[in-house]
């Protein structure tokens, strides 16, 4: 990765570490390209990748409740899915 993509991905982690707010943060997060319009993730914070793996940690009776997506590349979580909603 490119040094310059390593100081945004930084930058863009370090401001969204220190929101509390959910929608500003959804907001911030769609505005730096990191996450679609649903909010489901676009591009890993942490090392730039547009591909992702996703896992279904809870469901009742074969419906999916949560689940988590990973980066294919670093394998960090990069989105977490619950009841219908990407939350940041
Ligand atoms: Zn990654």
């Amino acid at each position: 990765m490119k040094m310059m993509n390593k100081i945004l991905f930084y930058l863009y982690r370090s401001i969204l570490n220190n929101i509390n707010d959910t929608s500003l943060s959804l907001k911030l997060e769609y505005r730096f390209g990191l996450i679609n319009a649903d909010g489901s993730p676009k591009t890993c914070k942490y090392c730039g990748c547009n591909e992702f793996n996703e896992t279904v940690t809870d469901r009742i009776e074969g419906i999916v409740l949560e689940k988590n997506s990973f980066c294919s590349n670093c394998n960090k979580l990069s989105g977490y899915w619950v009841t219908g909603a990407w939350m940041p």
